[in-house]
Order: C-alpha cells, then sequence, then structure tokens
C-alpha cells in the first residue's frame, strides 16, 4: 500500500517579486505533487517569528522574518509518497549557489536567505507548519 506523506512549502516574497509563482507551481504538478491546498497571503512579523521560531536563536532570524514578512508569499498544502524529502529534492540546496541544476533553487533563488522556497523538513515540523496555515476542513480530500 502507498503511504502518502504531506508536507508545506512556501513560495516566498522574492520568488513572488520575480512573477515565479506559476513556474514553481508547475514543477509540484509535473513532480506529482497534489496540491491540497493554497493561498497568497502576506505575513507580519510576528507570524513570521512562530513559523520560525526554531531558528530563533539563528543570528539570521531577525532577517529571515524581515524577509518573509516584506511581501506577499504563496503557502501550498502538498501530498504524495515520500513528499518531504522528495521536495527537498526539488528545492535545492538552502543556498542557491550550491544547488544542483534543475532545483527551484538553482532557477529562482539568489542568496541563502532570497532563495525563493520553503519546504517542511520533517513530520513533525510538517504537522506544525501545516496546521500553522491550513484548518483541516481547507485541505481537498
Ligand atoms: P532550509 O530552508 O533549506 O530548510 P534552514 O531551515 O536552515 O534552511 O533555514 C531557514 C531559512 O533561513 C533558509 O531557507 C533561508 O531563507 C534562511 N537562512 C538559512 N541560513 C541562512 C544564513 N546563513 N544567512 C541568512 N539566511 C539564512
Ligand atoms: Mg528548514
Amino acid at each position: 500500500m502507498k503511504t502518502l506523506q504531506r508536507t508545506l512549502t512556501i513560495v516566498k516574497p522574492d520568488a513572488v517579486r520575480k512573477n515565479a509563482v506559476g513556474d514553481i507551481i508547475e514543477q509540484f504538478e509535473k513532480n506529482s505533487f497534489r496540491i491540497l491546498a493554497m493561498k497568497m497571503l502576506e505575513i507580519n512579523k510576528h507570524q513570521a517569528e512562530q513559523f520560525y521560531a526554531v531558528h530563533a536563536s539563528r543570528p539570521f532570524y531577525h532577517s529571515l522574518t524581515e524577509f518573509m514578512s516584506s511581501g506577499p508569499i504563496v503557502v501550498l498544502a502538498l501530498e504524495k509518497e515520500n513528499a518531504i524529502a522528495d521536495l527537498r529534492e526539488l528545492m535545492g540546496a538552502t543556498n542557491p549557489a550550491g544547488a544542483k541544476e534543475g532545483t527551484i533553487r538553482k532557477k529562482w533563488g539568489s542568496s541563502i536567505e532570497h532563495n525563493a522556497i520553503h519546504g517542511s523538513d520533517a513530520d513533525d515540523t510538517a504537522r506544525f507548519e501545516l496546521s500553522y496555515f491550513f484548518a483541516g476542513y481547507e485541505l481537498a480530500k
């Protein structure tokens, strides 16, 4: 039996500003992710801080949360087998300079901070992140 997994992704403000939303969503679909929910919104600094609370002690926390609240983002709940790892693969390395050819960060990222896309990194963080942005009734059956 197939075990489907869910993950949360964010098209970050830099990629929205570059009109990369359509291209990135196309890559999700071409790579067999099923979109369970999707919305565009802006979050404020406090909301970005809550979302990235695990990074609160990191030197880039302030700058990262300023960036994530600097303009519209698109958040999606995605589902497929092995969704978390497969999305991380499709995203590429955190620093676009070191990301593999063909990855979203290689194509659209411009710095280690402005790297176009977020993806959950584990089951527990995916659960938290999905519930941060989506209520259960908003997810497709
Ligand atoms: P990832 O998004 O690949 O899981 P992390 O969870 O380590 O990476 O970091 C979260 C986000 O913080 C990154 O996507 C990036 O936007 C930003 N970031 C990470 N490391 C740095 C850094 N050294 N300087 C500035 N921003 C960073
Ligand atoms: Mg991370």
